[in-house]
């Protein structure tokens, strides 16, 4: 049975580029301080964990 567990932390799963790609957009994005790109990319990040690793996100989560 799988653990629904929510994580607090986004922690990229070991050679998934999608979720190198979603991270760094993240990133560049907050370090640009350009919101919406940022919602946008966490937005992803969130369904990308659930829909292939089937880890959920916390919300507000880091
Ligand atoms: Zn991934």
């Amino acid at each position: 049975m799988a653990d629904a567990a929510t994580e607090r932390r986004f922690t990229p799963e070991a050679g998934c580029a999608r979720c190198t790609q979603l991270d760094r957009a993240r990133r560049r994005a907050a370090a640009a301080y350009d919101h919406s790109a940022e919602t946008d990319a966490r937005v992803l990040i969130r369904h990308h964990m659930r829909a292939e690793h089937g880890r959920e996100l916390e919300v507000g989560w880091m």
